[in-house]
């Protein structure tokens, strides 16, 4: 049976797709059923189930949508279903469906627009919900509609609160609802509400940067605060008492359940307020695409490193580097039948079939976690984070009774990996011992492909900032167009990639590390002189020659202080 995208096929079908796409492709011919969700675009696959029932398969569909046909039609059925009506010409009604064998589509649409001759076409799933979060009309609240907030008491809410249901009496309700629908919609990675003098705003982290605030009326500090506490159960007089408070609650949008993990403290005004939304319908933990789109020579690495039979393999990067989505993308290339595999998360992010995910509450219970998980027979763990001296003693010691253990740090180059691990107290032989790859990740925006600009080489003050070489003077770049476009919001780029520096700790290399015959730094300098495996700036530079990223965007995540060579 194929299981693609969220949807299952049966034998018989499953059987025709495999046939389509080794048709499509003489590498498909090989592999096998599990493996197409890995292996497989969405594009191609998507567009040999069209050809296999004689329909068309377009990509893009949004932006072909009549938003009146949707205003007859409820959207979370057309969601759950999967399918959106497009246009009307004539008697024809266009239509897009996903899984072209269901029928649910024309019965629904059919009875929404009686008299019409229904024309199919395929797209992909996720152009679903696009078609239809274009239309809805939750684009954030206006200021005539907050200046209208009556201050009242509310009643208890659901903790799976609907931030895309429009019919709360409660205005705290609405306001927080369209905020939060507004944030999905925009792929928003935190929102931040926060108390100043003279101010009271909310802003969402868009793509790693802040986005524009926006200003709320004073007088509903308090009730948005009281309205999110009461989400999470609590009474709002915990604010007198606790100086930060941290919780946790679920949003319903269009029925897809995304967990939000929330933090508050007390500040000089009022409070700050963080809320990170953990939207697993956007996370994509395939390696080699979407977001994790690495180069072949990056794949080859990691791949390499991943064999690896026992030992550690670090990923560090700052906050929201997308180190652990990695990992996760990791585990899901090792998930085999024959392989038990343990991981113990802060907050669990992908839940894997066949994998034993367990979440961490609290940090003493990382001991005791541990020392279960050693007991439950795992061949690979997976480590949220090496923080303390605790932590990295567990991981030295998982390693050296024969496990492979994936974790993050939080520093900024490869090899500092190893001090880090250092100053929390561990001897050098130990972790040149057990430390099998060191690795560091970034996020780069990538721009807008239709509204990027062109450049006519590297000016001579970047190319001295920067450390570039005389080849970038006539080298052809691009930048991002400052005013954007439809395509990309206004903001001028389309989502981020991910690039990877990975330094392999060979025997060889160990026991140089372990003899302090060289230092991490040394070893760092010696791979980069190689120029063989994947590293931050070689990286950066080649997406920014390609076109795919501009020089700010590249400055803003690595450092560009060292030379070219
Ligand atoms: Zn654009």
């Amino acid at each position: 049976m194929i299981d693609f995208d969220g949807f299952q096929f049966n034998d018989l079908i499953s059987k025709q797709i495999m046939q389509a796409l080794g048709e499509h492709d003489q590498a498909f011919a090989e592999i096998t059923h599990d493996q197409v969700q890995n292996r497989v675009t969405k594009s191609v696959f998507m567009a040999c189930l069209a050809k296999m029932n004689g329909l068309a398969f377009f990509p893009k569909v949004a932006e072909f949508c009549d938003s009146e046909l949707l205003d007859k039609c409820d959207p979370s059925t057309l969601t759950r279903g999967n399918f959106t009506p497009l246009c009307i010409h004539h008697q024809t009604l266009l239509i897009a469906v996903v899984d072209p064998w269901q029928s649910q589509a024309d019965e629904y649409l059919a009875s929404r627009f009686p008299g019409h001759e229904i024309v199919r076409i395929v797209t992909i799933k996720s152009e679903i919900s696009r078609t239809i979060e274009n239309a809805s009309a939750s684009a954030g609240p206006n200021q005539e509609q907050l200046e209208s907030i009556e201050v009242e008491d509310f009643e208890e809410f659901k903790k799976d609160f609907d931030v895309t249901n429009t019919e709360y009496d409660e205005p705290m309700a609405a306001l927080t609802a369209q905020i939060m629908s507004d944030a999905v919609k925009k792929r928003t990675s935190d929102i931040h509400f926060k108390v100043e003098k003279e101010s009271f705003y909310y802003a969402f982290r868009i793509n790693g940067d802040i986005a524009p605030r926006v200003e709320l009326p004073m007088k509903l500090k308090d009730r948005i605060d009281a309205f999110l506490l009461n989400l999470m159960g609590l009474p709002p007089e915990i604010r007198s008492t606790a100086i930060g408070i941290s919780g946790r609650f679920t949003i319903s949008y269009f029925h897809r359940p995304i967990d939000i993990r929330y933090e508050r403290h007390r500040t000089y005004r009022g409070y700050h307020i963080t809320m990170r939304l953990l939207d697993k319908g956007n996370l994509n933990v395939t390696l080699g695409k979407g977001t994790l789109a690495f180069d072949d020579e990056t794949l080859f690495a990691m791949r390499k490193v991943m064999k690896v039979p026992a030992g550690i393999i670090v990923m560090s990067g700052p906050t929201g580097s997308g180190k652990s989505t990695t990992l996760n993308a990791m585990l899901r290339e090792l998930n085999r039948p024959e392989v038990n595999i343990l991981t113990l998360e802060n907050p669990v992010e992908d839940e894997v079939p066949g994998i034993t995910h367990c979440d961490l509450r609290s940090a003493d219970e990382f001991k005791p976690m541990v020392s279960s998980f050693m007991r439950s027979d795992p061949d690979i763990i997976l480590m949220g984070e090496v923080r303390d001296i605790e932590s990295a003693e567990l991981a030295i010691e998982a390693a050296v009774t024969g496990h492979k253990v994936l974790t993050t740090v939080h520093t900024a180059r490869a090899s500092q990996i190893i001090e880090r691990f250092e100053q929390l107290g561990i001897e050098r032989w130990k972790i040149a011992q057990t430390l099998k790859a060191a690795c560091a990740q970034r996020l780069l925006k990538v721009l807008c492909p239709y509204c990027k600009v062109e450049l006519e080489g590297v000016s001579e003050y970047d190319r001295k900032t920067y450390n570039l070489d005389d080849s970038w003077t006539t080298q052809v770049i691009y930048e991002r167009n400052q005013d954007g476009c439809q395509e990309c919001n206004s903001s001028g780029y389309a989502g981020r990639t991910a690039i990877v520096e990975i330094i392999p700790i060979t025997p060889k290399i160990s026991d140089q590390l372990s003899k302090g015959e060289i230092s991490p730094y040394d070893l760092e300098i010696q791979i980069e002189a190689e120029g063989i495996l994947p590293n931050l700036r070689r990286s950066g530079l080649k997406l920014l020659k390609s076109g795919k990223t501009d020089l700010d965007a590249v400055s803003k995540v690595i450092d560009m202080s060292s030379d070219d060579h």
